[in-house]
């Protein structure tokens, strides 16, 4: 972090960081940025149903679900916690449509993503994920803020097709990687063109602050320009699908690339005079959004901390 210099700027730094490292976005209240969409209606279980045949699929203390029905099966944008497996999977299988699950994809490694990794690969569905993020699937990792463990996955749970770039289904679904490490350094994104969805994962959070997951890459300058590299992927129609909280548009985009761009000037500014993760928090940076997304001291630490982890990874 001796590196930087007191007059670089937030594009400089992002370009140093395409193609960089990682970072982890858990939301925590559930509030909305922005209403600049109207949120189609739930069916009784929480099911969205964005298309005749695609769906969030949303479980009680669960992260989003996506699901496309077909004739080729199913395919399923992140498959819930192991602990939610069995509900997901028969929640899935009652959708109209509905076949055995072909493709699985992991946004990133976390547990909320991957927990039907091991049921569906026994059951022969192929399951694609980010090179980085099958590599954090086969090592365990703690988080040291709050001491979190994290067990790898069982060799016949991990991700058993991973890509660097990009791929394409038969079906003309694209999917890529979203290189700014804006939640791990692994996240990719889904994109279903016929009905113009985007899966993002936790690359954007539709819920509150993130938590910045540096121990697996994530970092804030990598939440902005993550959030800039999605706008290039929507339109002003596309319904965009966060790990955590509702659908999305390109406008609420929008408005949390600018909230995220100030805070991570702010932060940097700070960094620059020698400030601290405490004093960070101190200064509040995020005073001017915090009535609507609460409380932020643990977001600001993360936040902060990431700088340090991303300017000097081997300190
Ligand atoms: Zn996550």
């Amino acid at each position: 972090m001796d590196q930087i210099s007191g007059n670089q700027t937030r594009r400089q730094l992002l370009k140093a960081a395409i193609g960089g490292a990682a970072g982890i976005a858990l939301g925590a209240p559930f509030l909305r940025l922005s209403a600049a969409q109207t949120q189609p209606a739930s069916d009784s279980t929480g099911t969205l149903k964005l298309a005749d045949d695609l769906f969030v699929v949303r479980m009680p203390g669960q992260e989003n679900v996506i699901a496309q029905t077909g004739t080729e099966g199913v395919v399923l944008v992140d498959g819930g916690s192991a602990a939610g497996s069995d509900a997901l999977l028969k929640s899935v299988a009652g959708l109209p449509g509905a076949g055995p699950v072909r493709t699985l994809f992991n946004t990133h490694w976390h547990p909320e993503q991957t927990g039907s990794n091991e049921k569906l690969a026994k059951a022969g569905a192929t399951i694609i994920a980010q090179e980085n993020t099958r590599l954090w699937l086969t090592t365990d990792v703690i988080w040291p803020w709050n001491g979190q463990r994290f067990k790898r996955l069982p060799k016949s749970a991990l991700p058993n097709k991973s890509f660097y770039t990009d791929g394409k289904l038969d079906s003309g679904v694209r999917y890529g990687y979203i290189s700014d490490a804006a939640h791990t350094d692994g996240d990719l994104f889904v994109f279903f063109p016929k009905q113009n969805v985007l899966a993002v994962g936790g690359a954007v959070s539709g819920q509150g602050w993130p938590v910045v997951d540096w121990v697996t890459g994530g970092w804030i300058g990598g939440i902005v320009g993550g959030l800039q590299r999605i706008q290039t992927l929507a339109d002003a129609n596309t319904r965009i699908i966060p790990s955590r909280g509702p659908v999305l548009s390109l406008a609420d985009l929008k408005v949390q690339y600018e909230m995220y761009g100030t805070i991570y000037d702010q932060l940097t500014r700070l960094l620059n005079r020698g400030r601290g993760p405490s004093e960070a928090v101190a200064e509040q940076p995020t005073k001017e959004s915090d009535a609507k997304m609460g409380n932020p001291d643990e977001f600001v630490r993360r936040a902060f901390e990431s700088l340090w982890a991303y300017l000097s990874p081997d300190a």
